[in-house]
């Protein structure tokens, strides 16, 4: 834009009339007061951009009080300095943006008396520029805030925490298991499902309040001016029950659920990244107590989640570090005594914190899918041990070795492939090997888990349900499965002998088993009684601290060709 400035006549406004870029003239009538300054002079350019259907009579009805304020604002600085400062600014008219230039022009003493400014046609690029503010700070898919916008407002409402003494509440929440709509239902399908939970979580807040999209399947949420962490736990509460109302969606219809974190910002001095942090460890914290619920932030589980975070980066170096081995644990044979197998299970040598117990490190491995890295080694490892003794010659009777699988390796697609791989490059009989996969993995998906089972048991593997009375599974789905061995869990062998109650379940699940053609073995037999009425009830197997400890493969593999008999009342004959 090329503007006139300098010490000219403006009055002689002929002289613009013709100029084609969109011009105007500001007069200062009373340099203290912003209404005296007018707009005296309008160009037909300016006139033909802002005034179309020529209903603006006056020059000064065609510059809106907001840009004669504006030069108020500059002249100001424009007298102080007495040089040709320049400004710039937008102006919003209905329906069009301008963008001004506007200089100060001086009369003879020096003084800034008049303005002239061009105006320019940004209608266009300021739609974009919204457009593309909005598309920066929105999630696409939902029209929700994103992460960027929750993390200002998260900002901006921490601050106000302490003007108004109000506590803040942010809450996140994550869909469980949502990877399998995904996988199962297709992408679009997840979408469609991914709408229609934000719209849920949206119906639950308060006006005022924000929720944004912040990942695939991960909402977040704040909740301001909240009284109590009861009210923030309780508003997390009515968002998961809103998600897990039915949906209908690809012609079918899913209950999904959730789990929610919540954390309370009571003073300024909280930042957006803590808070965020925080709230993520409430979560976790939900999702480890088993999903479809919410946890409330206390600062325990910071520590929790510190060790948790070493943890998890150790576990990255220990699969690459082989830091892992197996021990076995002898699966006894009750009526005669003798070992008719082993378990295998892992443990972790840890550099400085000793050997960890799978109960501390598979839940981290399954979180964070190292679980199938781990688990395809575990069962190459096994498999190798087993041809090992198999081959030795030594062992007096054919046994079984047991593998147990997670969640996360029953769903992995190359499950049966490594499987199939590690028996074969072991050279060892399919059915010399079993898989253990815990009831509650099963009733977790029973349809996809019956088709995984289906596929292992054409492998010619043994199966076996592990922790079994404890997953709820029917008797119905219990038929379908092409099991060989129930595992009944330790919880109710503890009982046998002081519980009634355990021994006629024990009792039930032998009977029940036996009748489905399935074997029998009790987990966790600790004393002479517990064995004894195991025996009694008619249970197949049993296996625990009683018999021995679950040991290295050297001491397992001396078990295996001792003609060893655990004979009641006599421990080690
Ligand atoms: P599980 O498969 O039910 O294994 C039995 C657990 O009970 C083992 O604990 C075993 O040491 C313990 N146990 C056996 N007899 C007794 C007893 O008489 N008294 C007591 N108190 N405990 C007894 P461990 O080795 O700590 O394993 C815990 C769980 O971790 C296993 O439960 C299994 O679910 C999982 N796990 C172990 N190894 C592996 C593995 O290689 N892969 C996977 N995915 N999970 C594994
Ligand atoms: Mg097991
Ligand atoms: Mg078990």
């Amino acid at each position: 834009m090329n503007v006139p400035t300098g010490a000219i006549d403006v009055m002689q406004h002929g002289a613009f009339d013709r100029i084609p870029a969109p011009t105007f003239v500001l007069e200062l009538i009373d340099r203290h007061e912003p209404n005296a300054f007018r707009c005296s002079y309008v160009n037909p350019a300016f006139r033909a951009l802002v005034d179309a259907d020529g209903s603006m009579t006056s020059a000064q009805d065609c510059l809106p009080s907001s840009a004669v304020l504006l030069a108020w604002q500059y002249l100001e600085a424009a007298v102080e300095s007495r040089t040709a400062i320049r400004f710039q600014d937008r102006l919003t008219y209905p329906g069009r943006v301008l963008e001004l230039v506007v200089d100060p022009i001086f009369d003879r003493d020096g003084r800034a008396v008049q303005f002239i400014g061009c105006a320019q046609d940004a209608t266009n690029t300021a739609e974009l520029a919204a457009q593309l503010e909005f598309a920066q700070r929105h999630d696409v898919l939902t029209g929700l805030a994103n992460r960027t916008t929750l993390h200002e407002r998260l900002g901006e409402a921490i601050s106000h925490t302490d003007i108004f003494g109000t506590t803040v509440g942010l809450i996140l929440i994550d869909v469980d298991d949502f990877s399998v709509i995904n996988d199962s239902l297709g992408h679009e399908a997840g979408d469609e499902v991914i709408v229609a939970l934000a719209r849920r979580v949206e119906s639950v807040l308060r006006f005022g309040d924000l929720v944004a999209r912040i990942g695939g399947d991960e909402f977040g949420v704040i909740c301001h001016d909240v009284e109590s962490r009861e009210a923030a736990l309780n508003v997390a509460q009515r968002m998961i029950e809103s998600i897990a109302m039915p949906i209908a969606v690809a012609g079918t219809e899913l209950v999904l659920h959730a789990s929610a974190g919540v954390v309370l910002a009571e003073a300024a001095g909280d930042d957006p990244h803590r808070l965020l942090r925080d709230a993520d460890v409430a979560l976790l914290n939900a999702k480890r107590q088993g999903r479809n619920r919410v946890a409330g932030f206390d600062s325990e589980m910071r520590v929790e989640a510190v060790t948790r975070l070493d943890l998890e980066q150790d576990l990255h170096r220990a699969v690459q570090n082989q830091e892992f081995r197996m021990v076995y644990q002898p699966l006894v044979e009750l009526a005669t005594g003798e070992i008719a197998g082993f378990e295998a299970l892992v443990r972790w040598e840890h550099p400085t914190r000793g050997t960890l117990s799978p109960i501390e490190f598979i839940p981290l491995a399954e979180q964070t899918g190292l679980i199938v890295e781990l688990g395809e080694w575990i069962i190459v490892e096994v498999c190798n041990q087993a041809a090992q003794w198999q081959h030795s010659g030594r062992a007096l009777r054919p046994f079984v070795t047991s593998i147990n699988l997670s969640a996360r390796q029953l769903a992995h697609p190359d499950l049966i492939g490594t499987v199939a791989g590690a028996i074969a490059q072991a050279g060892i009989n399919p059915s010399s090997i079993e898989l253990e996969i815990t009831e509650s993995i099963l009733m977790h998906d029973p349809v996809l888990a019956t088709t995984i089972l289906h596929a292992l048991r054409a492998l010619g593997v043994r199966l076996a349900i592990d922790d079994f009375g404890t997953g709820h599974s029917s008797l119905g789905y219990l038929k379908q499965l092409p099991v060989h061995c129930l595992k009944i869990d330790k919880s109710f062998v503890d009982g046998l002998g002081i519980d009634p109650d355990d021994a006629a379940i024990v009792d039930a699940v032998v009977s029940m088993g036996h009748a489905l053609g399935l074997s029998v073995t009790a987990e966790g037999i600790e004393t002479v009684q517990q064995r004894l009425l195991l025996e009694e009830l008619g249970c197949d197997l049993g296996q625990g601290f009683y018999f021995a400890k679950p040991q290295p493969a050297s001491i397992s593999g001396t078990l295996v060709a001792r003609a060893l008999r655990w004979v009641a009342h006599n421990q080690a004959a």
